[in-house]
């Protein structure tokens, strides 16, 4: 049965990542090796995250002044890196998950940390506004998508101060004013590359400013003057994001993908609210995340949680368990999901209502 990957991480890539990760496992580049086998240093690898680089460049139009890295540890090692490389005493963070409080919580190792709004109190449903930023905080770090919650920070804010974003899960989801943000990262997994590799955005005249010692690794001043390759960086991920980078320019781009998955996500939204049985979490339809679409049961049909999620495996989607602090369900539509596995799990839906309401 054909399976549709809904998984929120790590989760689906297109196929043509995978079929060209295929060939270059078997055979990297013309070089009878595999990319597995092949030193980070040679000319053949190095070209592949030098395109991977240029790509990053071309597809989100980045502009001078910033570089762009990838190294190991996921988007969590960042949680400390940025503050230990940025934060000379004071930070703001807006927290609207549980990504966001894991990076406040290693910020608060390096000093004061000002939570300048949380949602947490009705378990992240929505996106704070109307907060201030202290301008006197070295930096404000937004987490732009919400992975458990499905909320999502989709305008590019304006900042007195160095704006740091975690984009994780919605990087090349669509079009993004760089020049807004001192410093983008995420893990690969979400709508990238195999877990592995985290990638990041960085404008370079932000660093030096502090007067910790910082772990030779940790610094950020180290991995550009190595260009990545200050130890053995994950090759095979980055491999993988190549792939995918093609891939996206050649499907038209953070644009094109923009319109593709605002496309599958409404149509989600859509049949939640029209769907007697259930209802969506996240009730502000400007919160509402394109990448990862959350629900739960309505009240009175509450019983039937188990069965659908059941009913629905059946039916080959895969991955639609919602968070467990949330419950319900979750549909993550990152890039590479096809907007027919939308229509399947739409389908598998109505199917579940006419039998039970
Ligand atoms: C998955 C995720 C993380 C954690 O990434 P790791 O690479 O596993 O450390 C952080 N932030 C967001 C928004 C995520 O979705």
């Amino acid at each position: 049965m054909k399976k549709h990957n809904f998984s929120a991480g790590p989760s689906i890539l297109s196929q043509y990542t995978i079929d060209k990760v295929i060939e270059g496992v078997r055979d990297f580049a013309g070089t009878g090796l595999s990319v597995m086998e092949v030193s980070h240093r040679s000319k053949e690898f190095v070209a592949v995250i030098e395109e991977a680089q240029e790509l990053f460049k071309e597809l989100l139009n980045i502009p001078e002044g910033y570089r762009v890295l990838f190294l190991g540890g996921g988007a969590s090692t960042q949680f400390a890196m940025i503050p230990m490389n940025l934060m000379k005493s004071k930070s703001a963070y807006l927290n609207t998950g549980a990504w966001a409080a894991k990076a406040i919580k290693e910020a608060k190792i390096y000093g004061e940390v000002v939570e300048v709004a949380s949602s947490k109190d009705t378990i992240y449903n929505y996106i704070p506004k109307n907060y201030s930023v202290p301008d006197d905080a070295d930096y404000f770090h937004i987490t732009t998508n919400n992975t458990i919650y499905g909320t999502e920070i989709t305008e590019d804010m304006d900042c007195d101060i160095p704006l740091i974003a975690d984009m994780s899960s919605d990087i090349f989801s669509r079009p993004v004013d760089v020049s807004k943000y001192a410093l983008i990262y995420g893990g690969a997994q979400k709508n990238l590359a195999p877990a592995g590799v985290t990638f990041i955005i960085i404008r370079e005249d932000i660093l030096g400013k502090v007067d910790r010692p910082i772990p030779t690794i940790l610094d950020y001043r180290t991995q550009i003057d190595k260009e990545s390759m200050f130890n053995t960086p994950p090759v095979l991920p980055i491999f993988a994001a190549l792939q995918t980078l093609r891939w996206l320019k050649d499907r038209g781009g953070v644009v094109a993908m923009n319109k593709y998955n605002k496309e599958k996500a409404a149509l989600l939204y859509y049949e939640i609210e029209r769907n007697k049985l259930f209802k969506g979490t996240v009730i502000n339809k400007e919160d509402r995340s394109i990448m990862n679409v959350c629900w739960v049961m309505e009240d009175e049909y509450a019983e039937y949680e188990k069965e659908f999620l059941d009913f629905a495996i059946s039916k080959g989607m895969v991955g639609i368990k919602g968070h467990r602090s949330v419950g319900g369900f979750r549909a993550s539509t990152y890039n590479a999901l096809p907007r027919e596995s939308v229509e399947a799990l739409i389908a598998t839906m109505q199917e579940f209502e006419a039998a039970k309401a």
